[in-house]
């Protein structure tokens, strides 16, 4: 397989063949971001991904998925994208599902008709970075529009019938916005009503704008027991018809996987148990992004 540079995916694809069809992220901007750093965005030539179809054809025969890496394969021309994914069905005819990152800025971009297209295409689920639903925030970390304008897009892509996975991160709002960021953000994830919420904790990653900032000391990341708090109101505010609130990311203190609504208090138990001191936290050096 032809992988340029850091090859990054959802956790929940781990079992899955990746594709990689572009390079880097068509956005790049956002201040917390460290996924690729110095990596060109691009789109790689058919040949290229058609041989590692072909590749794939022949030496992942057990697997049923497929994820399209790097950042955001949704900004690919409809042609694009509708080949490769014919590519997939006509070599790979056992993939039962693919999945791709995909930017509210690049949803906005396909008609309702081309995201239908791509659904019946056999593109199954897209993961969508909300990041936080405080547009002070979505401002200040240099994110693509406002959050009306990501739940918006994060509507169309469920009506259009794919499963969507949202990811949201703890801690963005820094010491001084933290509970705003957690009550903002449960509306906005309220609003959408994803399949799956991934929260992750802020991690800081050299060499981006926002680790500048906290060098500077313009920027305070909550302790541990204050992202805690954030993460039990957020979760406390985010009411989903169904669907899975995860927060077991490597980034995270406290590991938690809640089936909502059903779920939602014994994981407010299992925090508050947490902030009393009764279960310990995860090492600060035991975090990975
Ligand atoms: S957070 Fe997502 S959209 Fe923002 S720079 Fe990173 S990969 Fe691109």
């Amino acid at each position: 397989m032809d992988y340029q540079g850091m090859i990054i995916r959802p956790p929940s694809e781990a079992g899955s063949v990746l594709l990689q069809v572009t390079l880097g992220c068509s956005h790049g901007r956002c201040a917390f971001c460290g996924a690729y750093l110095g990596k060109r965005f691009g789109i790689k030539s058919r040949e290229t991904v058609l041989e590692d179809i072909l590749y794939a054809a022949r030496h992942f025969r057990d697997q049923r998925r497929i994820f399209l890496c790097d950042g955001d394969a949704m900004i690919l021309p409809q042609e694009r994208l509708t080949d490769i994914l014919s590519l997939i069905r006509e070599h790979l005819p056992w993939v039962t599902r693919v999945g791709a990152y995909a930017n509210a800025k690049s949803l906005k971009r396909k008609s309702d008709a081309q995201l239908a297209e791509l659904r019946e295409l056999g593109l199954g689920i897209v993961y969508m970075g909300l990041e936080s639903g405080d547009d002070a925030i979505l401002r200040e970390m240099g994110k693509n529009g406002d959050a009306a304008f990501i739940v918006a897009q994060g509507r169309r892509a469920r009506a259009a019938g794919f499963k969507l996975n949202v990811t949201v991160i703890n801690g963005l709002g820094g010491v001084e916005r933290s509970m705003e960021h957690a009550r903002a953000t449960a509306r906005a994830l309220t609003r959408m009503d994803p399949d799956q919420v991934g929260a992750l904790s802020l991690m800081l990653v050299p060499g981006t704008p926002l680790f500048e900032r906290c060098e500077r000391g313009e920027f305070e990341i909550p302790d541990a027991r204050g992202i805690l708090r954030e993460l039990r109101e957020m979760l406390a505010g985010t009411e989903l018809t169904r669907g899975l609130f995860l927060a077991n990311h490597a980034s995270n203190y406290l590991p938690l996987k809640v089936r909502l609504p059903s779920g939602k208090q014994a994981a407010l138990d299992d925090i508050d148990r947490a902030l009393a001191g009764m279960t310990p936290l995860k090492a600060e050096s035991a975090r990975r992004l």
